[in-house]
């Protein structure tokens, strides 16, 4: 990521230090609420065009990408797990999975999904909507959803906000261990002193000069 910088219409600008996380590489996005890790996730995963800057995503330079293609890359190339999870309310599980691939552009794959949804301890929820899903399994099924079209690069915003210390635990480690299936590098916004301790390389955002004033 080189000399990024986002502004949001009406706020204060946000500059990004430039940073390089290596292929295969677990990093952590620290700072302080408001410091922009979210919107920096953002950037990365093709969702949010900076201001200026340049980002660079698994050799590809994101402004080189027409809308068509970004939208093709970003189902194919990133997966993320927003803090929200979004899963859709109306789907199924196993439905959730196949919009993925849907909207990826890619052949539908039931074997995948199942195998994912496996690997997560899921399986037996594949027909279950959203709100019939505890909040842990949820977090699964928003994990799995990220991982099923391979990305090769993984996200994931505050994954362990709201978590006790054992459900911290198992969160980051089923991030790791799945980016480390699909291959892909992991990058993990939080402010959580628990996920520090557990991935040591990380990149700090600071506390923004000016706060909006809602
Ligand atoms: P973090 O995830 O580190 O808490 P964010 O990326 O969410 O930080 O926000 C960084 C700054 O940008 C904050 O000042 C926030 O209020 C502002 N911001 C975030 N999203 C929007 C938006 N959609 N519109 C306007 N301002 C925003
Ligand atoms: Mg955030």
């Amino acid at each position: 990521m080189k000399q990024l910088r986002h502004r949001y219409g009406g706020g204060a600008e946000i500059s990004f230090p430039d940073w390089v996380l290596d292929a295969g590489g677990h990093a952590l996005l620290v700072g302080p609420s408001g410091s922009g890790k979210t919107t920096l996730l953002s950037i990365v995963g093709g969702m949010l065009q900076p201001t200026s800057g340049q980002a660079i995503v698994a050799g590809q330079d994101l402004r080189q990408l027409s809308a068509g293609a970004l939208d093709r890359f970003r189902g194919q190339t990133i997966g993320l797990v927003p803090q929200k999870l979004h899963l859709i309310a109306s789907l199924t599980v196993a439905e959730n999975l196949q919009l993925a691939q849907y909207l990826a552009h890619l052949p539908k794959n039931p074997q995948r999904i199942h195998e994912v949804l496996t690997r997560l301890g899921v399986a037996e929820l594949a027909q279950r909507r959203p709100h019939q899903l505890s909040g842990g399994q949820s977090q699964r099924v928003a994990i799995a959803r990220a991982v099923v079209n391979k990305p090769k690069l993984l996200l994931a915003d505050e994954p362990t906000a709201n978590l006790d210390d054992d459900a911290a635990t198992a969160v980051i480690d089923l991030l790791e261990r799945e980016a480390g299936e699909v291959g892909a590098s992991l990058l993990i916004a939080s402010h959580d002193g628990r996920v520090k301790s557990r991935i040591g390389h990380s990149f700090a955002l600071q506390r923004q000069q000016a706060e909006e004033t809602a």
